[in-house]
């Protein structure tokens, strides 16, 4: 178990201080800000959507590493998707890091996100894990208003 914690550790880590996709997105239709006033995250998640697909992600901000990994993941994960398979993303995710009753436990179609499931362990990185998902969603509804996870 510790080798699998540390291989998870290896790649937040890895994401952290090389974020994939960190970048203003120059051709982005669709764009939304969030907040985590808990830890102090921002992010700002660009999004080229066209027919329904996420041509291109993109993700700017400052946070702490579980956010910055989790946009970085984020990013890598849906670039191609289409809307619908975001969505099921998102609660798939969110179901790994809160640790709802229901949520399969190695969840497959999550990939490399699985790296988060020891989020759940802390409540308190539980938004930080999540911000960019929730802000991703705002995105892609078009919500003018920042998002905040209070
Ligand atoms: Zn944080």
């Amino acid at each position: 178990m510790s080798d699998l914690r540390d291989l998870y550790q290896q790649v937040i880590l890895d994401h952290t201080k090389r974020p994939r996709n960190f970048r203003k997105l120059e051709k982005a239709n669709h764009k939304a800000e969030g907040y985590n006033p808990l830890c102090g995250d921002k992010v700002t998640i660009y999004l080229e959507l066209e027919d329904g697909i996420l041509r291109d992600i993109s993700f700017q901000g400052s946070g702490c590493a579980i956010s910055t990994a989790s946009a970085s993941m984020m990013t890598e994960s849906l670039k191609g998707k289409t809307t619908t398979e975001a969505q099921a993303l998102f609660e798939c995710f969110h179901d790994l890091v809160t640790g709802k009753p229901g949520s399969g436990r190695d969840a497959p179609d999550l990939g490399k996100l699985a790296v988060f499931t020891g989020v759940r362990e802390f409540p308190v990185r539980v938004k930080c894990a999540s911000l960019a998902w929730h802000t991703l969603r705002a995105a892609l509804e078009d919500h003018q208003e920042a998002v905040s996870t209070e």
